[in-house]
């Protein structure tokens, strides 16, 4: 019984990442509710790392202002001198919560007025999305452009002396603007409240004047009649998954036996879902397609050399066809990246790699306590979802970003047999569930 639910989450996963069409997946970092008094800071914007297309917002550093990502250009804004607003643009800033997405195309809507609050905001921008299909259970970014009557918006300031900007008993400044051009930036989300939504609210809004002399957080608006214009993140194909492989035809075949095997196969003689899986099928892809351009992969003429991770090394002989008994896989920790791919006819080689800050860092820092045999069992259950959610970024997000391939001139193909490695995903089979 349990084998099977966990089968069926596992597919659940798939097919919502696989098949279903996505916007861009909106991330957290901190909370608006656990700022605690001392206003922590929960991310450095410069180790963000993909800053192309990027839209964010959150509180600058320890409340000294506004932060706002306008397709790639950070400005944050603050309020130390009464009724002024200083607008300025770095990547060397901090916040303690933030909401960010990456959002490469948009799709315009008209949105018709008035708008005369914010609440009219989240529902007419809500009624919109479901309308064209969109999935409200999902956080996603939206924009709207045009010009506005009457607004009102507050830039934070600092909550304590020792932090530059402070003014006795004032906790924000409030601007009043009228006949406005620009935009606003929103996140809507009907599962963030506390993190960073308001506890009533399902939007978070900032606002960006054209020409940039003003930036703050939205409170209230009068569009009077005027027809705005709403961008919603267009929808994704999802990643696709598949490879279109060459093999013979039968025990003592021809070449020519075509099929096309996909991430669910590799699942399934794995073990599991995971994503080390997930990193090895798509860094193959992305190597494979430098070997063979015109897309079909000769699974006769393939070998391999893979680092030792249990995940990397079924994704290397499945997806290549590479078997250590017939000199065409190896595995050596000693390669750069995760595998070095050679065609055997022309000796081309490639290395493959992922993008660096890619994975969420905790995922490997918890993973080596846990194959010490030593996390316990409810931090189990927390890795996993650290895992699940960086597996759905990976199938989300365009693997030619996320890997990069390099040619090897002269890859010396040097096999070793050594069965010492340690196969990490069996260590804690027998761990207790999280509160027993
Ligand atoms: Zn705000
Ligand atoms: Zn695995």
């Amino acid at each position: 019984m349990k084998k099977l639910i966990s089968i069926a989450l596992l597919s659940i996963l798939l097919s919502q990442t696989m098949l279903a069409q996505t916007t861009p997946q909106v991330f957290t970092k901190g909370a608006m509710n656990n700022m605690g008094p001392t206003y922590d800071i929960k991310v450095w914007l410069d180790t963000l790392p993909d800053k192309s297309n990027l839209f964010a917002m959150g509180p600058y550093d320890k409340m000294k202002g506004e932060i706002t990502v306008f397709d790639g250009k950070p400005f944050f804004a603050s309020a130390f001198e009464e009724g002024k607003a200083v607008v300025s643009q770095s990547w060397d800033i901090r916040s303690p919560f933030f909401v960010y997405s990456n959002v490469k195309n948009w799709e315009e809507f008209n949105l018709p007025g008035p708008l005369n609050s914010v609440q009219q905001i989240e529902e007419n921008v809500a009624a919109i999305a479901k309308n064209k299909g969109y999935d409200l259970k999902e956080p996603f970014a939206f924009r709207i452009g045009g010009e506005f009557d009457q607004m009102t918006a507050h830039i934070v300031t600092p909550r304590s002396p020792d932090i530059e900007g402070y003014r006795p008993d004032i906790k924000s400044q409030n601007f009043t603007l009228e006949n406005e051009k620009g935009e606003i930036l929103g996140f809507y989300s009907e599962q963030h409240q506390g993190v960073f939504t308001g506890s009533k609210s399902f939007i978070h809004v900032h606002y960006l004047r054209d020409d940039q002399t003003f930036m703050g957080h939205l409170d209230k608006i009068t569009t009077g009649n005027r027809s705005l214009k709403l961008y919603l993140p267009k929808k994704q194909a999802p990643v696709e998954t598949g490879m279109r492989v060459n093999d013979t035809d039968f025990s003592k075949g021809r070449l020519g036996y075509i099929q096309t095997i996909d991430l669910d196969d590799l699942v399934k003689f794995h073990g599991h879902l995971c994503d080390g899986l997930v990193v090895g099928h798509l860094a193959l892809q992305q190597a494979m397609e430098q070997l063979y351009p015109d897309g079909l992969i000769d699974r006769t003429n393939t070998r391999v050399v893979s680092k030792a991770s249990p995940c990397l090394t079924d994704a290397a002989i499945y997806d290549t066809g590479g078997r250590y008994q017939f000199n065409s896989f190896y595995v050596s920790d000693a390669i750069d990246g995760l595998f070095v791919v050679q065609r055997i006819d022309t000796k081309k080689t490639v290395g493959v790699q992922m993008k660096n800050g890619l994975k969420p860092k905790e995922i490997d820092q918890l993973g080596a306590i846990a194959v010490k045999g030593e996390l316990p069992t409810c931090d189990l259950d927390k890795l996993k979802n650290l895992e699940d959610d960086f597996t759905e970024t990976l199938l989300s997000t365009d693997p030619k970003k996320n890997f990069i391939v390099t040619e090897i001139s002269d890859f010396n193909w040097n096999p070793i047999l050594k069965s010492t490695y340690i196969k990490t995903d069996i260590i804690n089979k027998n761990a207790l569930k999280c509160g027993k």
